[in-house]
């Protein structure tokens, strides 16, 4: 994709810190990290969101964040990871080209996650549902 920001980062059209290339995977500093080693791991190739990746780009995907995730504990002394990834804006995604977000985290980080809400009475039960139903014609 001619105008996408990390195709451009890819292919070296624009400066980025690389951490890490090969033929597909590629990863590299986030420009405004959430802590210091933020790391972005992507493929090389621009699919758009993770609904959009062939499954078997995944794997030297899932290879590289395992490698990025030891690399922040036990080389930058980091004492746990948080691996994200938003599909489409509504969930965050602000680049349109599949990226992981592996974010090293501190207990003194002082970030808090998320608050969850609790289902209204039977309520679970009507999603499990919905949700099993909807497997079965995927
Ligand atoms: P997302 O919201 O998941 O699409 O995340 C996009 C991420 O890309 C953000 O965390 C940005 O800080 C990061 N970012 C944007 N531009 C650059 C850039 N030129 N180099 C490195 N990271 C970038
Ligand atoms: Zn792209």
């Amino acid at each position: 994709m001619s105008d996408c920001l990390f195709c451009k980062i890819a292919s070296k059209a624009i400066p980025a810190e690389v951490v890490y290339e090969d033929d597909e995977v590629f990863a590299f500093l986030d420009i405004n990290p959430v802590n210091p080693g933020h790391v972005l791991v992507m493929p090389k190739k621009h699919y758009e969101d993770f609904m959009d990746m062939p499954e078997e780009v995944c794997l030297p995907l899932v290879r590289m964040i395992k490698r990025v995730m030891s690399v922040q504990i036990d080389g930058l002394g980091y004492e746990g990871v948080n691996l994200f990834q938003n599909n489409k804006p509504a969930a965050g995604q602000v680049i349109p080209h599949l990226h992981f977000h592996v974010i090293p985290r501190k207990t003194s980080d002082g970030y808090v996650h998320w608050h969850g809400h609790e289902y209204g009475n039977g309520e679970a039960a009507i999603m499990g549902a919905k949700i099993r139903e909807s497997l079965k014609n995927l």
